[in-house]
């Protein structure tokens, strides 16, 4: 250590007090080394300056001074320096960040009230992966050259980064604004021409007013944020208002999926057994595992609360790995009661899932001490939605362990009849949806639901209708030639304990 001070001492040729600005840094940098460092370098340093233990101690106490207030004047210079975005010449985050100050303070005073719009450009990240950087970049300032001149002298326009842009609207009337944001939205929809391409792009706009929706920069900001999040929500090339509604279902939303990543750990979810029956017999064949969040805060949760965002961020994939694991318990706690071993439980498996290699492993692994004929693994039709072929070997080589697939939701996907003879496909699940078409008196005319069977048959496989309620229902489908169900009818899902109970009724 003592050779690399003295090396640094000696560029820096210390000279009483007169340091160029670098020099002062280096010299500052090496003092505070020394200081943090050991006792042995700074004693070498004193004596290399022969300077006084106190006196050094001044020395680098004044040194640090020195060096806040000259940070903070070359802070305040490249503040002076850096207000402009450099790509499209309008103002930066920061411009903007002190002018949303200086106009709250004015607005205060005068009463007045402004808008804040935050939008970007929808899917901003295809033009970038399709066409390139520069590309991207040029559509960056075509936006600006489009929207600016029709913004008024005393209005703002910045760009935050990337696609995003905020523009302030002063003295704004609110009767006259969703026309002004009609009108914004509609410069998008105009057909674009940069390099040579002509492109089709839109844009979302989240929109606050201030003083309602916010107290100062950051509070509007951040609100404008989430409207515009609401904006893309509700299909894009559209503008939101900020509401206190909104805000709380996103704080919820927010809640909720922070505490997702430790349901697991914390044992949150369970299971609840919605039985399956012949309708002849009326005897339960099986059941469909449908997952429950008991959450420490919002107690029991049902899955339209937790599986879309799971599946938008990803989670979906380990309380999917859970819920195959829980059901192999759980065939196994049957068993005891169906010695015979025929019952079968079924899963919900998502989209998500089925493309992780890893899959096969969670599924092979759940199939140990039961018949693997006892597990079902209900898809829906959107597993053709993206990468079928993936899929596709996915399930056959699942198939494959004995493991049976059920098709979920049969009818309302856009699923040609070629597309399910590919799929190795053992049951169809009619949708609750043609089931509530029956018609009450059981026969005026043929219905949708004739046609869902007639194909289900052509394709000669195993058909259950889910959500049956009625009795007539039960009886026309099975008129048709269906001849299982799920239901109200006979059950809700129940919880483990019920559902035991009704096992134990039966005899196997
Ligand atoms: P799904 O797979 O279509 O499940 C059937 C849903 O219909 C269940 O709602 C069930 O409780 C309800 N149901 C059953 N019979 C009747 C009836 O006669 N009348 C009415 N009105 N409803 C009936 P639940 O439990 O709320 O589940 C909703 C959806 O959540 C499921 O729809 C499924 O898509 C998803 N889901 C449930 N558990 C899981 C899971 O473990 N993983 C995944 N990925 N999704 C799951
Ligand atoms: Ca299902
Ligand atoms: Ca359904």
């Amino acid at each position: 250590m003592h050779r690399l001070l003295r090396r640094q001492l000696k560029k820096i040729e210390y000279d009483d007090g007169n340091l160029s600005e670098k020099k002062f840094q280096d010299f500052l940098e090496i003092i505070d080394r020394a200081y943090k460092e050991s006792d042995e370098d700074r004693e070498f340093l004193e004596h290399t300056l022969e300077v006084s233990s106190t006196e050094m101690h001044d020395l680098y106490e004044e040194l640090e001074r020195k060096s806040k207030t000259k940070l903070a004047q070359s802070e305040a210079r490249f503040r002076a320096l850096a207000q402009h975005d450099t790509l499209t010449g309008i103002a930066n985050r920061f411009a903007l960040e002190e002018d949303l100050k200086r106009l709250i303070s004015l607005s205060k005073r005068t009463k007045s009230k402004f808008a804040l719009l935050f939008f970007d450009l929808d899917h901003f990240k295809n033009i970038n992966d399709s066409f390139g950087h520069d590309f991207g970049d040029k559509l960056l300032k075509e936006v600006v050259a489009r929207v600016a001149p029709k913004l008024r002298q005393e209005d703002i326009f910045a760009r935050l980064g990337g696609d995003e842009f905020v523009i302030v609207l002063t003295n704004v009337e609110e009767t006259k604004l969703a026309v002004l944001l009609e009108k914004i939205i509609a410069l998008f929809r105009e057909q674009w021409n940069v390099e040579g391409h002509t492109i089709s792009i839109s844009s979302s706009i989240g929109v606050v007013l201030y003083p309602k929706d916010g107290r100062n920069d950051v509070e509007l900001l951040k609100n404008a944020d989430i409207a515009m999040y609401r904006a893309k929500e509700l299909g894009r090339d559209k503008f939101s208002f900020f509401t206190e509604e909104l805000n709380e279902k996103i704080m919820y939303e927010m809640q909720l999926e922070e505490s997702m990543f430790q349901a697991l750990q914390n044992n949150e979810f369970v299971l609840h057994y919605q039985p399956k029956v012949e309708i002849e017999s009326g005897k339960i064949i099986g059941a469909e595992a449908l997952i429950r969040w008991n959450h420490s805060d919002f107690g029991f949760l049902s899955p339209s609360h937790f599986i879309d965002l799971a599946e938008s961020n990803g989670y979906i994939v380990k309380i999917g790995e859970w819920v195959i694991q829980e059901a192999q318990r759980a065939i196994k706690r049957f068993n005891v009661i169906d010695t015979s071993k025929h019952l079968h439980l079924s899963v919900n498996v998502s989209l998500k899932q089925l493309q992780i290699s890893e899959f096969y492993e969670v599924v092979k692994n759940a199939l140990e001490g039961i018949n693997p004929e006892q597990l079902i693994l209900e898809i829906t039709e959107s597993v053709m939605a993206d990468d079928i072929e993936f899929a596709l070997h996915m399930l056959q080589k699942i198939q494959k362990l004995g493991v049976k697939i059920s098709m979920d939701d049969f009818g309302t996907g856009y699923s040609s009849l070629a597309y399910l003879t590919q799929l190795p496909i053992d049951t169809i699940k009619i949708d609750k949806t043609f089931v509530d078409q029956i018609p009450h008196d059981g026969e005026s005319g043929k219905t949708l639901i004739d046609t869902i069977i007639a194909m289900a048959d052509t394709l000669d496989k195993c058909i259950i209708a889910e959500g049956v309620e009625h009795e007539y229902q039960c009886k026309y489908i099975q008129a048709k030639g269906c001849k299982y169900y799920q239901g109200y009818l006979f059950s809700k899902p129940l919880e483990e304990e019920q559902y035991r109970a009704l096992l134990q009724k039966e005899s196997f």
